[in-house]
């Protein structure tokens, strides 16, 4: 095993709160170690079009506070191609990298794994998405401040809801995972929340609704996970509406501003600490691994183990609690 003397560091996928934070130490940590780190900007279309830019402690100041990415990122459809990765592993042999640390997702991830096996470079993963439904950490980067976010919204629209007697649908990100979902739906004290990882139908939310409306509640929130069986806030908005008319409807889907914003403390010390073990570990002669947070302690994981085995994080606990406390 020959050891790694220049890294080349990248974000890739959606950008997550934390991202910069995780450059910034993965970065500082290389440096400390006496390695070279170079900035692959864009991703995987950053590797094919030798987008390179040499980073130093500098690069990093005054970044850790940052939402989205310094590096920037993309969705590469020619990293898909066995022809794309050898571009990008003719560009990046060329200027001498020889260790990635990547920060992503599933996606990422896929690529990752294909690409280091079929170029044997050393590679370690970090896992950056805010839709927390990567196998083998407890929490993603930005996944917490993506929460907080989902929860100031409902805490506003609790406000309207509450002056006017309106029910309102509210739309969160998570693609197929309902953590955001639950767990911003328990802190903002919503009505019942739609999960993708398990099914209320139209006739059981109407139910709950019922018994809202009855146990005379002045406003009604329900969260919608964007990942749910019934096709989304509009669509539930407009079956409830269809059985029950008295009630005032509204319909907010958060979108892309759950995505940005300044990192809380907890994404910037995880992304901090994910970004410090990735390079020790990547250092130390790891690859094909990704780093991630159990009980608080720092864990790996090989990357096929992350990619193959299907998560489910939401406790069942926690999914009774929600109806227990919604009454
Ligand atoms: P997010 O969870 O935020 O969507 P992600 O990492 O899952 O992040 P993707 O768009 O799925 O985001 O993947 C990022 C990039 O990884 C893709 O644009 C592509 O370049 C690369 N990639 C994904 N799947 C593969 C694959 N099977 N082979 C090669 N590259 C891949």
């Amino acid at each position: 095993m020959q050891s790694i003397t220049k890294l080349g560091i990248f974000t890739s996928g959606g950008d997550a709160p934390g991202m910069n934070a995780c450059i910034r130490a993965a970065v500082r940590t290389a440096l400390h170690a006496g390695k070279s780190v170079v900035g692959i900007y864009q991703g995987y279309q950053g590797m094919i079009e030798a987008n390179f830019h040499e980073m130093n402690s500098r690069s990093v100041s005054n970044i850790i506070q940052l939402g989205g990415t310094i590096l920037k990122t993309a969705r590469c459809k020619a990293f898909h191609t066995a022809e794309g990765r050898q571009k990008a592993y003719d560009n990046i042999k060329a200027v001498g990298i020889d260790g990635l640390i990547a920060i992503g997702g599933d996606g990422t991830f896929t690529g990752a794994e294909i690409f280091s096996r079929e170029h044997n470079i050393p590679v370690v993963c970090i896992p950056g998405t805010i839709d927390n439904d990567l196998y083998g950490s407890d929490f993603t980067l930005g996944y917490d401040t993506a929460t907080n976010t989902v929860i100031e919204a409902i805490d506003k629209i609790r406000d309207t809801a509450a002056s006017h007697d309106r029910l309102f649908f509210v739309e969160v990100m998570g693609r197929d995972s309902g953590c955001i979902a639950l767990n911003a739906g328990i802190a903002g004290g919503a009505e019942a929340i739609l999960l993708p990882e398990k099914a209320t139908g139209i006739e059981e939310l109407c139910n709950q609704l019922e018994s809202a409306a009855k146990s005379k509640k002045s406003s009604t929130i329900v969260i919608v996970a964007e990942g749910e069986e019934n096709g989304g806030a509009y669509n539930v908005a407009k079956e409830v509406k269809a059985r029950f008319n008295f009630y005032d409807t509204k319909v907010t889907i958060l979108g892309h501003l759950q995505r940005g914003g300044s990192p809380s403390s907890f994404d910037r010390v995880l992304a901090s600490r994910l970004g410090f073990a990735a390079v020790r570990h990547l250092l130390s002669g790891k690859t094909r691994i990704m780093v991630g947070i159990r009980g608080n302690e720092i864990q790996t994981t090989p990357l096929e183990e992350v990619l193959n085995k299907k998560v489910f994080k939401l406790s069942e606990d926690m999914l009774e609690m929600m109806e227990v406390l919604s009454i």
